[in-house]
């Protein structure tokens, strides 16, 4: 028997899911059975979301007008052909389109360009996006970071900025929210700005990055103590704070805080905000929870319907241990994906499902240079040593998609210029 497996999203999820089944099938594990696999994303890459930062903040000049190696060594690190990934497995399609709705009831994924797909198990792996929470302006005038070619706007609106502007005039760079990526991003700004101050001929200080908070600290997820770290950090490296000012609107160049202050900006990006998909508020008998999560039951099923699993950012589950929900983080995604393999295996050898227990591993987060923060059972560090644990890990994620020649290719290409960046 063929059971059609249908996985919408090549991203962390998704294609670790797609990883796992093909080669348990591809070998023996499959007892007879045979599956096909089609992978649906909306673009022919599949994005390795932590090294965005560093495209956002790149200084690569360019030669004689033509983008140099350095550029394509970069866009490789931080984006990968699908197609790539799966060259070697046979059972694995990979299909570029955008799901626009899904049948649960008669099973159907349908597409923009293609016509519609059955399948017998669903896998809803399409992550999340921007929520710009209705802030008036906000979405028109803020910058996200979600993509490459987000993380290169952002790059080219800051160079753009520092080229543009008066000599006497200070180029301010906004970022709305200070979770993990308000505050990765501006550890590597800062870097980025200083480059363009001496390119564009300004002293150092003509450059100012404030991050603006609606909560009394940064990174509201994590410890006091990795919060006091990151803003000690983030100071040391010239970033400003703005706490306790949630962000009523964007008029122009100036964005308005809900006490009527009004703070000028040349570039805004805003991070404070992700919530699910929005292809979920399509889906009907689905129940939604917070940021329009789909509620997923123990063995990470989309209930009512038993052959729809989800995972990574667009899934809602609860962390036993605290109470909260799970982060949307690659390594709660990827976690969840290896159980939702091992219950689809199960559902297709008819065994009993395996129960899913929500759990946060912890958290490593690069601020700017070669210094990182890592909290994770009880541990605590700073410094080099977590920034290191960072690239092993980096490395050990692409090895499990294309191999460990590939991946060190990549993973080194990728560093030699972000040392050269920092
Ligand atoms: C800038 C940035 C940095 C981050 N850094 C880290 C980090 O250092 N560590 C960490 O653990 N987490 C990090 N994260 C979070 C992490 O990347 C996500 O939690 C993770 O990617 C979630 O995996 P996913 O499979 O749910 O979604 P994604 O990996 O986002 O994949 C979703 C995929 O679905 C595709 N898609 C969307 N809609 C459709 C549609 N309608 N049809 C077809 N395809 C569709 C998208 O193109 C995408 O490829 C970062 C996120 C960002 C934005």
């Amino acid at each position: 028997m063929i059971h059609e497996i249908v996985i919408v999203g090549g991203g962390v999820g998704g294609v670790r899911i797609a990883k796992i089944l093909s080669k348990w099938a591809g070998g023996t594990g499959g007892n007879g059975h045979h599956i096909n696999i089609t992978l649906i994303n909306k673009s022919r890459y599949h994005i390795f979301y932590p090294n965005l930062y560093e495209v956002a903040t790149a200084h690569i000049p360019e030669v004689f007008g033509h983008m140099p190696l350095d550029f394509f060594n970069l866009k490789s690190s931080a984006i990968y052909p699908l197609e790539d990934i799966f060259l070697d497995d046979l059972n694995v399609s990979v299909l570029e389109d955008e799901v626009v709705g899904i049948n649960f009831k008669k099973n159907k994924v349908k597409l923009k360009k293609s016509p519609e797909l059955h399948y017998d198990i669903l896998v809803l792996a399409a992550g999340s996006e921007t929520n710009y929470f209705n802030i008036s302006g906000m979405r028109e005038r803020a910058l996200p970071l979600k993509s490459f070619f987000d993380a290169l706007a952002i790059r080219n609106a800051v160079d753009e900025a520092f080229f543009r502007a008066p000599k006497n005039h200070i180029v301010k760079i906004a970022i709305g929210g200070g979770g993990f990526t308000g505050c990765e991003l501006a550890g590597e700004l800062v870097g980025y700005m200083k480059k363009l101050a001496q390119v564009h001929g300004r002293p150092e200080y003509y450059g100012e990055c404030l991050i603006i908070e609606a909560a009394e600290n940064l990174l509201s997820g994590a410890g006091t103590a990795l919060q006091k770290k990151a803003k000690a950090r983030l100071e040391k490296l010239g970033v400003k704070f703005k706490f306790k000012s949630p962000i009523q609107g964007v008029e122009g160049q100036e964005i308005i805080l809900e006490d009527g202050a009004k703070i000028p900006y040349d570039v805004l990006v805003w991070t404070a905000g992700v919530k699910a998909n929005d292809l979920t508020k399509s889906f009907s008998g689905v129940k939604l929870e917070k940021g329009a999560c789909v509620a997923a039951d123990k063995n990470l099923r989309v209930l009512p319907y038993k052959n729809v699993f989800g995972v990574g950012d667009i899934a809602y589950c609860v962390d036993e241990a605290t109470g909260k929900s799970l982060p949307m983080t690659a390594s709660v995604a990827i976690r969840e994906a290896k159980y939702i393999a091992e219950n689809i295996k199960r559902m297709i050898l008819k065994k009993q499902l395996v129960n899913y227990k929500p759990h946060h591993a912890g958290f490593i987060i690069p601020l700017g240079g070669r210094y990182a923060l890592l909290e994770s059972r009880g541990i605590r560090l700073s410094g080099f040593l977590p920034w290191v644990a960072k690239q092993i890990i980096a490395l050990h994620y692409w090895a499990t998609l294309v191999g460990w020649i590939k991946a060190f290719g990549l993973w080194n290409r990728g560093l030699q210029i972000f040392i050269k960046n920092d």
